[in-house]
């Protein structure tokens, strides 16, 4: 038997991340199972501790196949796929990969910001195309400078977007359930901050609690002018909405680094010349997922330790130590 306490490991984890892990752990994966159920019942038992990432989280028959768990370690800030309050309930601690990821982040919002307003893709498709010899200049853009930002959710990824857009002159408004302690303008009403806002950025949470809040009424609020980013969860816009406003003209554009049901997009949203789209890659860069994936293991390896984790979820604070 091995000595090893016992990881699963649910989701992919970087070369880096398996070599640091396999020397710590006994690992078992979780999709290299044909028959999920019998691999849980043998397995699940002796788990102590689960890598898992955003997107996977740590599903219902995991957890309940997992009685001895201890610690979960989430490679991401963003733990919506995770029940983090039945985790604490059980005693369970809870890590996640925040203020790693703030800049980047940040960096993906402000170029999905100027890549909408300053038409950047449809620009190459002109140079590349020969419809700048064919036809001519490329139509005039909209400039970035001097607009007014909304920012739904001020948090740690949403303030570092303020700093960057404050470089463009922008006055920025935010939207949060709480003011914060900062310069920027509170708006209590969501709607009105869109009605103010040239650009809306949502960096919110995920889950049910923002689940919609961008919907048909915002992006009206928002305008024909307006420009949606989003790199929060799909789910924080009603992506129907979202379609409808576009193509009726009732919304400006759209910076899109997440949807409702990725990796699928709706077609229409492919088709619009005005929509910028990413596929989640908001953190993705060599540098900063080498920093989550760092911070994911000195939580599992602190974990061994003392029994605390570096960066606990806010539902988890309590627990640790
Ligand atoms: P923080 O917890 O620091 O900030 C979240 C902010 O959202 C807070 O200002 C909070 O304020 C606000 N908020 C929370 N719930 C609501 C609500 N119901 N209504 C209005 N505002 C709300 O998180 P981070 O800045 O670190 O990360 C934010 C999110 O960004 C992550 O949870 C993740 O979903 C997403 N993300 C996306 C990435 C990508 O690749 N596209 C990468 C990394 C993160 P208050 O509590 O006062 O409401």
């Amino acid at each position: 038997m091995s000595e090893k306490p016992v990881l699963l490991q649910i989701g992919s984890v970087t070369e880096r991340m398996r070599a640091r892990l396999e020397a710590e752990f006994e690992i078992h994966k979780l999709f290299e199972q044909e028959d999920r159920a019998a691999f849980l019942a043998q397995v699940g038992p002796s788990v102590t501790a689960i890598v898992t990432d955003g997107h996977w989280g740590v599903p219902e028959d995991v957890m309940a196949a997992c009685p001895e768990l201890k610690v979960v370690s989430s490679y991401g800030v963003g733990y919506d796929a995770i029940d983090a309050e039945g985790a604490a309930q059980r005693g369970i601690l809870v890590s996640h990969t925040p203020d790693v990821l703030n800049d980047e982040v940040a960096d993906t919002a402000i170029l999905l910001w100027l890549g909408v307003s300053r038409r950047v893709v449809p620009a190459d498709r002109w140079a590349r195309s020969g419809d700048w010899e064919a036809r001519g200049a490329f139509p005039l853009t909209r400039s970035v400078q001097g607009r007014t930002m909304g920012i739904l959710g001020l948090g740690r990824i949403g303030q570092t977007i303020a700093e960057r857009a404050q470089a463009f002159g922008a006055k920025i408004l935010y939207h949060s359930r709480a003011p914060k302690p900062v310069d920027f303008t509170y708006c209590a009403d969501l709607v009105e901050m869109a009605r103010q806002s040239d650009v809306l950025v949502c960096i919110t949470p995920g889950g049910a609690a923002t689940r919609h809040l961008v919907n048909a009424q915002v992006l009206e609020a928002l305008g024909p002018e307006g420009i949606l980013v989003n790199v929060s969860r799909g789910s924080v816009v009603d992506e129907a909405a979202l379609v409808a406003a576009l193509e009726s003209g009732a919304l400006g554009g759209a910076g899109l680094d997440v949807f409702e049901a990725e990796p699928k997009i709706p077609d229409a949203l492919k088709a619009m010349d005005n929509v910028l789209l990413t596929p989640h890659v908001g953190s993705a860069t060599v540098e900063t997922r080498q920093a989550m994936g760092d911070l994911t293991c000195d939580n599992l390896s602190r974990f061994l330790k003392d029994g605390t984790v570096l960066t606990p979820v806010p539902e988890c604070k309590a627990l640790n130590g």
